[in-house]
């Protein structure tokens, strides 16, 4: 933060800056960047650097050094502070490529190292080498002398200023403050050099005196080091507080533009307050159209067919007004009732379907009411209360900014807890205003449209009417699709948005397993589908019946099947549906839907009751947490990435962030005990990454004192796949992620709306890499499982057995119907069937030679 106790001695006027680098002296209007250009952040001077190592221009302090260690700031004794950027666009090196030799409150002597970088690194990573040296507070300078050609650093002269007579301290006498509401930092890099100077500017143009607070540190906002002093990171809460003649219209001026990210690239989109309506933005990724007038094509969300009639669903707006009648205590004493109100109706619905052994649903309201006791929620909320607002408004604007962050990321998963947010959301909001809960009641044989339902909209519906559902919104990992699958009731996500238009009384068949709506069946096609359906219902009863006994082939090899979960409702489900255990636990589940990451003490809780409902002899493989990529969390931040999949991802994070493993370690190692547990690494590429998380591990072990644990790893980088022989002398079982190999192998991203369809994981090109690491791992005495999506393929099933695979890791609802299927396989037909699968070229191919045994059905 700046540094006030420097004296300001108003008798020196002139100060001389000496080269902080060699190289040609560049105008400061010549930088390619218009902030600088602009003199957004000051007047000054650039250098196109020829070394590698910027030094102080004068005598002074050190300010504010940015985290990213790529600009400094050296306050002269007359407070002239000297703001130095190395490069453009360089905050988002994260710190890569800058050793910072100082820190801020050293003195200084024109000359002395502040910052090594690696110009090499910069050059080919960032914008350009470009560093600006300007006054930041050059309201304080009377007079630039820029110089200008080659300088040596820590001899030429670059710049002589002349200063304004007198001293500038800010007027203190102000009548009184006026307080913005809590803002939250949209920029994806917080408010580093470039957005700090728009604010500054935007700031200076206002008579009043303008400070920005992060937490309890607070900073002029006129002074662009000031505000880099804050280290104001995106997610960040801030507040603006203004004191003088034109206060208010500062704050009202600078809130709404702080909120859009003064014009940074990449900032969540600002939230549309008085309105529910879904940002165009945070719509999901276009998907394909049907060319066929009567098909509509969405995302597969829960299997079965069903035939019926369409049935819109709508939510009506609820009509609010912005201002408070009452006084800002009475409006937050309503809020908070209304959100106790909305916890204890939480706490019914999960008790009712808790009786109605409906556990996984019952989480689902859990989860909810715990984002009532979202503290940043409640924070936004009761910043705009204290501004005036109603509450209906303040709640309103604090859950639709939320759910429009979340539904802004790239991210499927997380856009849909969007969905979630704004359930509940609603739901306060109409205890808040007292409207009647919407209640349509659908017909018999109804198949629901909708944009989007709720998971208390799917909650409340009767089963007895509804035959199944479809959202233009949402995908298939959405609370609505997984609410759908425990319901048993077919559903299909991202449908075509011309679904909305049918009338009510449509005839439709709806595919859940396909994701497609028919539109106006033939009476041939609907009693096709109804014979279906019956077939289905009694192959599935007959697979249940024996879902208990293992999974053998007609020549006697056993196959061991386990289930892919997420939690402890889907733990609880996988013996009763006869799985053999669980092949992977995807840990990051329990680390999403909150603000803060969990505690060693309730990881160990959850994965302790996993391991219980697993019982003794059920294997249970608990996936380290496999975040970024496409699965960011809110609380750990992981800096916008150019590509993502290639970044900072599952067990990268881990060793960066070793605070984040330990823990989870920890509490994986104390489960042990209570059942078959073994741990496995994910997006492993490189030996010593699995060397490094084995030795966290061992260490964590020893200190705890606990028995070690069978450690394994996921196979999903090619590069594991081909140092398989080597993997497998240090890890002691693998499981092959399928979705992942298949799309570093084919370079195409596995969500990607035009090449997801390619993304086959029967390309031979993956199927060679199973071959491989499968002869591999068995060389070493060592197992192999799969439990990527294709090992919950039926046309995939025999190929796995056929490389050799020895554990397939599915999903819960598939456990019954695959272990069923290997029990009608010979394995050497198998293992004729895969060698002649990796002789082939194409995906296509090979589905084409492995036909879906169950298709006739
Ligand atoms: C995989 O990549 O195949 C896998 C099982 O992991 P996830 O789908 O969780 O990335
Ligand atoms: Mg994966």
């Amino acid at each position: 933060m700046m540094n006030t106790s420097i004296p300001r001695d108003s008798s020196t006027v002139n100060i001389t800056l000496i080269a902080p680098l060699s190289g040609p002296l560049v105008p400061i209007e010549r930088v390619p960047d218009p902030v600088f250009a602009q003199k957004m952040v000051g007047d000054g001077i650039s250098i196109d650097p020829l070394d590698q190592c910027l030094r102080a221009p004068c005598n002074g302090e050190i300010t504010q050094l940015h985290p990213a260690g790529h600009a400094v700031t050296v306050t002269t004794p007359q407070g002239i502070e000297v703001l130095m950027h190395i490069g453009l666009d360089t905050v988002g090196l994260k710190g890569t490529g800058f050793t910072a030799r100082v820190q801020p409150g050293d003195a200084v002597q024109t000359g002395d190292a502040l910052i090594d970088f690696d110009a090499d690194y910069i050059a080919t990573h960032a914008k350009s080498l470009l560093t600006q040296i300007v006054i930041a507070n050059s309201e304080r300078v009377a007079t630039f002398a820029p110089r200008s050609g080659q300088v040596s650093a820590g001899r030429d002269v670059i710049l002589d200023l002349t200063l304004t007579g007198g001293s500038v301290e800010e007027t203190t006498d102000m009548v009184k403050a006026i307080t913005s509401e809590a803002i939250v930092i949209p920029n994806p890099t917080g408010l580093h050099a470039r957005p700090a100077a728009v604010l500054a500017n935007l700031a200076k143009k206002f008579k009043a005196e303008v400070r920005i607070q992060k937490g309890d540190q607070q900073a002029n906002a006129k002074s662009v080091v000031a505000i880099m002093g804050l280290e104001i990171g995106h997610g960040d809460k801030v507040t603006l507080i203004a004191k003088g003649d034109d206060a208010d219209a500062a704050i009202e001026t600078l809130t709404p533009l702080l909120w859009e990210g003064l014009g940074d690239e990449g900032c969540t989109p600002a939230p549309a307050p008085a309105s529910f309506e879904v940002s165009v933005n945070s719509a999901p990724a276009p998907r394909p159209r049907s060319e066929n007038p009567n098909l509509l094509i969405g995302v597969a969300a829960s299997p079965g067919l069903a035939v019926g009639e369409v049935f819109q669903v709508r939510h009506t707006e609820i009509q609010i007004s912005e201002t408070a009648e009452g006084d800002p205590q009475r409006e937050r004493d309503r809020l908070d009732q209304a959100i106790d109100q909305a916890r204890i109706q939480l706490e019914a619905l999960q008790a009712r379907l808790h009786g109605e052994r409906a556990a996984d649903k019952a989480a689902i309201f859990a989860a909810h009411q715990e984002l009532l006791d979202d503290p940043d929620l409640l924070d936004i909320a009761y910043s705009a209360l204290a501004k005036g607002k109603s509450a209906e408004f303040a709640w309103q604007r604090a859950f639709t900014t939320h759910a429009d962050r979340l539904a802004s990321l790239r991210n499927e998963l997380l856009a849909a807890r969007a969905n979630d947010l704004r359930d509940v959301g609603r739901r306060v909001l109409t205890l808040l205003t007292g409207a009647e809960p919407e209640r349509q009641e659908p017909p018999t044989n109804a198949i629901l449209v909708a944009e989007e339902l709720t998971p208390s909209d799917t909650a409340s519906m009767d089963r007895s009417k509804v035959r199944g559902f479809c959202t233009t919104l949402g995908g298939a990992t959405s609370h609505v699709a997984i609410l759908a699958r425990s319901l048993d009731i077919p559903a299909v996500a991202g449908i075509e948005p011309r679904a909305l238009e049918l009338p009510n009384g449509t005839p439709v068949i709806l595919d859940g397993g396909k994701g497609t709506l028919r539109l106006n069946p033939t009476p041939e096609d609907i009693t096709r589908i109804r014979e279906t359906q019956e077939r289905l219902a009694v192959r599935r009863q007959a697979e249940m019946a024996v879902a208990h006994e293992p999974a053998i082939t007609l020549d006697g090899h056993r196959m061991e099947v386990v289930g892919n979960i997420g939690g402890l409702a889907e733990a609880e489900q996988v013996p009763g549906l006869g799985g053999e255990g669980v092949g992977l636990l995807r840990s990051e589940f329990l680390f999403l839907e909150r603000s803060t990451a969990p505690s060693e003490d309730e990881q160990f809780e959850t994965y302790k009751s996993i391991a219980e409902a697993l019982g003794p002899n059920r294997p249970l493989i608990i996936r380290t947490l496999d975040v970024g990529g496409d699965k960011p969390l809110i609380y750990l931040p992981i800096p916008k990435e150019e590509n993502p999949f290639l970044g900072e991802r599952g067990l990268r994070i881990g060793l960066d962030r070793p605070e984040i493993l330990r823990t989870q370690l920890r509490a994986i190692l104390r489960a042990a005990a209570f059942g078959k547990v073994r741990v496995m690494f994910p997006m492993v590429g490189l030996l010593s990454e699995l060397r490094d998380a084995k030795a966290m591990l061992e260490e964590e072990r020893q200190r705890l004192g606990v028995k070690p644990i069978e450690t394994g790893i996921m196979v999903e980088i090619p590069a594991a796949a081909i140092m398989a022989a080597q993997f497998a002398r240090e890890a002691d079982f693998f499981s092959i992620g399928t979705n992942d190999l298949t799309q570093y192998t084919l370079a195409m991203d596995r969500g990607h709306p035009k090449l997801a369809p390619k993304v086959d994981g029967l390309n031979p090109s993956v199927l060679r890499l199973i071959a491989w690491t499968v002869e591999a791992a068995h060389a070493q005495g060592k197992w192999v499982g799969v439990c990527g999506g294709i090992a919950s393929d039926p046309q995939a099933v025999p190929l796995l057995i056929g490389l050799g695979v020895d554990e397939l890791s599915v999903s819960l609802p598939t456990i019954p119907s695959i272990k069923a299927q290997i029990r009608t396989l010979w394995r050497h037909e198998c293992q004729d069937l895969a060698r002649r699968a990796l002789t082939l070229e194409t995906a296509a191919e090979v589905r084409a030679y492995c036909p879906d045994p169950f298709a006739a059905a």
